[in-house]
């Protein structure tokens, strides 16, 4: 692999004072790469950069022009999909075989984005007699882009991917605990001829890089994806700027089992939908809403499930990789031992194989129920592989569950009564619903966001286009 390297106009750079932080592997617990260290200084040049790029071709680009160069990216993405995917595995610990889907979809990112970026259209507006109104979608400008290190690769894609395609210079802080990916998109952004300074990424700490990035006056609105206690901080520095904000902050996720669901059609899901990225997803389904009269037969099986599932690092791509760092794993170890402290029952624990390195973050995937409704476990984001199970005695008990927690972010539904199904979706407060189904993370057509401590503000699919713009009206008097 090169080394890390901030992209600024285009060119490829250490820090300004040439400091470094190490990057481990998770798995290990080995130095990985030594990131560079990017402070207000680098931050600064970063935004410089993008207001030029502004001022040149790329703020007179064209639509259809922009939507080329996404597509360029999303071949060179398939041309070294491999090579991303294992970078990506490497850097978070997920399975291989988790990276690559992940990879599939940062390719459909930037050939979805580069197929809408010339069909944002505005509309005419029935006026007074003599004028002409209409409305035009134009970029924000410079936008910063903060990004977590679950997903590197796929939320680059994802916000960069709109950032770009609506004709913004945008800004990257990837987080410091896995971004080797995003540098490498930023090479391939470079290969398809993105003009320099139209993309930046700094790396570095977030309390450094991203403070930095989130207090310049020269951003114009900022794309957040992390927690709700820096979304927090983030907020009152846009605030000082005003400027606006899309926050996506996490969720707590119920996953609502009735009686009459199809189980051999939801378990498989079920268990995915908490196990996948070793529960390190913000749309993870968390918490298992199950129909008392199958609370029995349902934990039985998922127990059976949990107890069988197998850890390992990212090359030997069993179903469970390790968490991101001993950091993460020290608090989603702690959420578990409070909760057995509690006396809250353990129905099922997958076991830590013998050949698991000894310096890894590993966590065993963790099934509890029944959870007392308002228990910590039960409520906060663990973002580990831990399922917290409830029992719910009928639908209303169901839904006041599920709106039950501070969050709002997704919801899934299992039931075959069709007037369920499309009831219960008007009911639950969170941004996305799925009924028979599950994507903890996918969809990139499907906008996606939150609602309560969940965020605001729509990414994914044609509404990120929104987002990532703003609407001015022009008024013309022809008489
Ligand atoms: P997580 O809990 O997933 O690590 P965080 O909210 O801590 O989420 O981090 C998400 C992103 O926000 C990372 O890129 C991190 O570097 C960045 N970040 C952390 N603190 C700040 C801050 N004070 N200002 C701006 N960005 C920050």
């Amino acid at each position: 692999m090169t080394t890390p390297a901030l992209l600024i106009n285009g060119t490829f750079q250490p820090a300004a004072d040439g400091a470094t932080i190490p990057t481990l592997a998770p798995g290990t617990g080995a130095t990985l790469a030594a990131l560079p260290r990017g402070r207000a200084a680098d931050v600064d040049a970063a935004v410089r950069a993008a207001e030029r790029a502004l001022e040149g071709p790329w703020g007179r680009s064209s639509a259809a022009e922009r939507g080329r160069l996404l597509g360029r990216m999303a071949d060179l993405i398939s041309r070294d999909h491999d090579q991303l995917a294992r970078i990506e595995a490497e850097d978070t610990g997920k399975p291989l075989a988790q990276a690559k889907a992940d990879m599939v979809a940062v390719r459909r990112y930037f050939e979805y984005y580069a197929g809408a970026a010339d069909k944002v259209h505005g509309s005419t507006i029935p006026y007074l007699d003599g004028y002409f109104a209409y409305t035009v979608r134009e970029p924000h400008g410079v936008t910063a882009h903060i990004i977590p290190w679950n997903y590197p690769a796929q939320m680059f894609a994802r916000t960069i991917g709109a950032g770009l395609a609506m004709g913004n210079a945008c800004v990257l802080k990837p987080a410091e605990d896995a971004c080797l990916s995003t540098l490498a998109l930023a090479a391939l952004a470079m290969e398809a001829g993105v003009p320099p300074g139209a993309l930046n990424v700094v790396t570095g700490l977030g309390e450094e890089a991203g403070a930095a990035l989130v207090a310049h006056p020269g951003v114009h609105h900022i794309s957040f994806t992390g927690s709700p206690e820096v979304g927090g901080l983030i907020q009152r520095a846009a605030a000082a700027n005003n400027v606006g904000c899309t926050m996506e902050l996490g969720g707590k996720s119920p996953q609502i089992v009735f009686a009459d669901a199809d189980l051999d059609a939801a378990l498989p899901i079920l268990v995915a939908a908490i196990i996948q990225n070793a529960g390190q997803t913000c749309s993870a389904g968390a918490r298992l809403l199950v129909e008392r009269s199958i609370y029995g037969t349902l934990v039985e099986a998922l127990a059976e499930r949990f107890a069988a599932l197998t850890l390992g690092t990212w090359d030997q791509d069993r179903a469970v990789g390790p968490l991101i760092s001993a950091v993460q794993k020290a608090r989603v170890q702690g959420f578990i031992d409070h909760a057995v402290a509690d006396g809250i029952p353990v129905l099922a624990r997958a076991t830590l194989p013998a050949d698991l390195p000894a310096g890894g973050f590993f966590v065993p995937p963790t099934l509890f129920g029944p959870v007392p409704a308002g228990h910590r476990l039960g409520c906060e984001e663990v973002f580990g592989p831990v399922l917290s199970v409830i029992p719910f005695t009928d639908e209303a008990d169901a839904i006041r569950l599920a709106n039950s927690t501070a969050y709002g972010l997704v919801a899934g539904l299992w039931t075959r009564d069709g007037a369920r199904q499309h009831r219960l979706p008007k009911r639950l407060k969170c941004g996305q619903v799925f009924v028979n189904c599950y994507g903890a993370g996918g969809g990139i057509e499907l906008p996606f966001g939150g609602v309560k401590r969940s965020g605001y503000g729509r990414e994914k699919g044609f509404e990120a286009l929104h987002t990532l713009s703003s609407l001015k009206t022009v008024l013309v008097r022809h008489d």
